[in-house]
């Protein structure tokens, strides 16, 4: 079967990490991203120099016209989609409710959940066995803030992780006979570049602390998850939730 796998914000971080590791496993890879080309073009040429067959699609995922057509050029490139990464995720600076901004709130959203869920129902009209489409799997990024809420950081951030949770078990449940498994995956403290977006210098360092295996977390190591849960081996895993947070 041809393995299409989509990775939104594919260019950087957890999303970079998985499409590496896809290369590896045999998928054509797209690696979507928003803005950063530059980041996006490493990574492809990283999985060409690997052997693998991959492009990067610019497309912001809070604006549906440009998913529309990330995964109409999928389809012209590779085929349709078998595996959807939706990744793209934004944090933004520390904040308590009481400064809640309305613009910086439909950003959050229209990127975590809008996004998401937009990408799912692109995903779902290929892989379908209903619409004619082979199966597929679907994986999610959460975020341990889901379970915690991140109060006095980030509860919108945290509320639109927690109504990733809810739509993956929701949608596991209503294309489970379709043929699609979807899971998700709740990463802890991972060292990427979106905690430098929080304002706060060395955050990680501080937060370390609070993690059980006392480290924060890889990139690959979340990556490993992901692939794992798309592939044939996690075949009646569905509607799952992976924690990837070292224990916390
Ligand atoms: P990151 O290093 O900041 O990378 C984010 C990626 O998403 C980049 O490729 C970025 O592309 C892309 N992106 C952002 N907004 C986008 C949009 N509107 N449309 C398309 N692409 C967009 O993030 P990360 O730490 O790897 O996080 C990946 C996911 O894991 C997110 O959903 C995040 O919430 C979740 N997560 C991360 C952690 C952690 O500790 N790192 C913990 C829990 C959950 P551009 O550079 O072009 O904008």
């Amino acid at each position: 079967m041809n393995q299409v796998m989509i990775i939104t914000g594919g260019s950087r971080g957890i999303g970079a990490a998985t499409a590496r590791l896809a290369a590896t496993r045999g998928y054509a890879v797209c690696v979507n991203y928003r803005q950063d080309h530059v980041a996006a073009d490493r990574v492809v040429a990283d999985l060409r120099a690997a052997g693998a067959r991959a492009i990067a699609v610019a497309a912001d995922v809070a604006v549906e016209a440009d998913i529309v057509r990330l995964f109409a050029t999928v389809d012209r490139e590779f085929g349709p989609v078998s595996a959807l990464v939706n990744n793209a995720g934004i944090l933004g600076t520390m904040n308590r409710v009481e400064t809640a901004d309305l613009a910086r709130l439909q950003q959050i959203y229209a990127t975590n959940v809008f996004g998401t869920i937009l990408c799912a129902r692109e995903a779902i009209r290929r892989m379908s066995l209903r619409h004619g489409g082979r199966g597929g799997a679907i994986v999610n990024l959460s975020s341990g803030a889901a379970r915690s809420g991140a109060p006095g950081q980030y509860i919108d951030y945290a509320s639109s992780k927690g109504a990733i949770d809810t739509f993956t078990v929701g949608l596991a449940r209503e294309v489970g006979a379709d043929g699609i498994r979807v899971n998700a995956v709740r990463p802890g403290f991972i060292r990427t570049e979106i905690h430098d977006s929080t304002g706060e210098p060395n955050r990680l360092e501080r937060l370390k602390g609070l993690v059980p295996m006392k480290r924060a977390g890889e990139a690959s190591e979340v990556a490993t998850s992901i692939l794992w849960l798309c592939s044939d081996e996690a075949s009646y895993t569905s509607g799952a939730i992976i924690d990837v947070g070292g224990g916390k």
